[in-house]
């Protein structure tokens, strides 16, 4: 393999949307970064298991995901790779934000490499070397064999928190009474729906959407539709044995392309992300599951008769595995008071949302309208190893607070975070756990983040 003993200030393990912008992030404040990731291309869920759109970059009328998450949405909003952020027609959140995948692919890699970020494709982690409380390198696997790499500060944005499993950082795993994750879901992506036919299906048949509460002509507010529904045809299918699939609702969303949908159904329950055994079990069940909802919509929801089911991603869709025990751990219930913190990185407005593990149904705690929530720098990092920063999915929230932190623009943000930190750590010679978090909250501010830090209640 090339340039096996180069030596980087910064490696992000995990090039998902959290591992991106963490890339970006120290990228843009100096450090030498690299990303090493499993696949060919940036983006974890959002590209490699379909997820979408992105939801939401707001809380009310304020955009609360600024910074480079927001500069991505702009830049393909530029490209014509997404219509921006545009309202919710499902009534679930304020806006979702469609995208064209590749261009997602594409301008990842654009932001990462102008930034001075560099990349290894194709790499999984393997193993873990520490000395002391410091991680000294890591092992990865790739098409040359194991080789290992070295830098002054890791990153684990693997979404499972395989890096901090591999340094022996302590870790927790789904619901707190037993152990439970949220369902997989096997995202599909559908071409050729004709979706003139789905709104005018709405609109005359309301009692088919609960969700919007009568109000059908919500769905006129934005240029792509957002839906959860066709209650009604699903009984009669559940009726008539036409699929298994433990769904309450079909949930779809129309993306950047005119016709193109992605749906949000099948319900793959009971399987381990973390064992690749189980995961590859849960892989076969969601294509399975897949072949049932496709079927499904051709027969009974107008619209979806001529659609081609395209896609189904090189991997199924994980909502939570692992999560680290940080320092500190975000609580449901901070999520619900909106407990604010000195050392807050990064804000969302999303619900509590938790897709039952144990079968039909998906909990809701809305928010109140324009409020958000508070994820303070803490949840990044723990107490066994000084020169390893967590992002994205796997940081030290309880089961509640990681349903309501999970979504993409969300993760975006705090990736940035911990990247930015990841470089002071560097350049100050500091423990990650030392970071002056002033001096990270003044570059996540010139490098266009959202903050608000009125109202915070003291460190413990
Ligand atoms: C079915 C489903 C529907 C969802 N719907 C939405 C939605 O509509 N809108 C929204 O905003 N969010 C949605 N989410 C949530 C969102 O997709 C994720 O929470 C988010 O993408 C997490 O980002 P991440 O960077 O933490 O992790 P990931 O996106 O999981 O990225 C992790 C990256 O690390 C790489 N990786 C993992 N392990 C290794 C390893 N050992 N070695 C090397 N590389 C590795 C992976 O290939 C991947 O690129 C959904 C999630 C799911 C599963």
């Amino acid at each position: 393999m090339s340039e096996p003993h180069k030596m980087y200030d910064v490696i992000v393990v995990g090039g998902g949307i959290s591992g991106a912008m963490a890339a970006i992030g120290a990228a843009r404040a100096g450090a030498k970064t690299l990303v090493v990731e499993q696949y060919g291309f940036l983006g974890g869920m959002l590209t490699a298991a379909g997820v979408g759109p992105m939801m939401t970059f707001h809380a009310g009328d304020e955009q609360v995901i600024q910074g480079t998450t927001g500069e991505l949405i702009d830049r393909l909003e530029k490209k014509g790779r997404s219509p921006g952020h545009i309202y919710d027609t499902t009534g679930f959140t304020y806006t979702v934000t469609p995208f064209d995948v590749e261009g997602m692919k594409m301008e990842l890699e654009l932001m990462l490499t102008e930034a001075g970020g560099e990349l290894l494709y194709h790499a999984m982690l393997a193993s873990v070397q520490t000395d002391g409380n410091k991680i000294s390198a890591i092992t990865i696997c790739t098409k040359a064999g194991l080789s290992q790499l070295r830098a002054k500060v890791f990153i684990d944005a693997t979404g499972d928190a395989d890096l901090a499993m591999h340094a022996g950082v302590k870790c927790t795993k789904g619901r707190e009474s037993d152990g439970a994750c949220q369902p997989m879901t096997m995202k599909m992506r559908m071409m050729n729906v004709d979706i003139q036919e789905v709104r005018d299906y709405i609109k005359n048949n309301p009692d088919e959407f609960p969700r919007l509460e009568g109000d059908v002509n919500k769905i006129d507010k934005a240029s792509r539709i957002s839906i959860g529904g066709f209650v009604k045809s699903l009984a009669k299918g559940r009726e008539a044995g036409d699929f298994t699939f433990p769904r309450e609702d079909i949930l779809f969303f129309e993306a950047n392309t005119r016709g193109e949908v992605i749906v949000n159904t099948t319900r793959i329950l009971g399987y381990d992300a973390n064992d690749p055994w189980s995961l590859s079990l849960a892989e076969m069940e969601g294509r399975k599951q897949a072949l049932e909802v496709d079927r499904f919509l051709k027969k009974y929801i107008p619209g979806f008769g001529n659609s081609v089911l395209v896609y189904t991603g090189p991997q199924i869709g994980v909502r939570s595995s692992r999560q680290i025990k940080g320092r500190y751990t975000l609580t449901g219930q901070d999520v619900v008071e909106r407990k604010s913190f000195p050392d807050t990185i990064a804000h969302t407005g999303y619900p509590i949302d938790i897709h039952s593990p144990d079968g039909e149904g998906t909990d809701h705690v809305k928010p109140e309208w324009g409020t958000f929530c508070n994820i303070p720098y803490r949840c990044l990092v723990n107490d066994q190893i000084s020169n390893m920063i967590t992002v994205g999915r796997c940081i030290s929230v309880d089961f509640e607070a990681q349903a309501g932190i999970r979504t993409t623009p969300t993760m975006g943000a705090v990736g940035q975070a911990g990247g930015i930190a990841a470089a002071i750590a560097v350049q100050d010679g500091a423990a990650v756990g030392d970071v002056d978090v002033g001096k990270l909250q003044e570059i996540l501010l010139k490098q266009g983040g959202f903050l608000c830090l009125k109202n915070f209640q003291p460190l413990e």
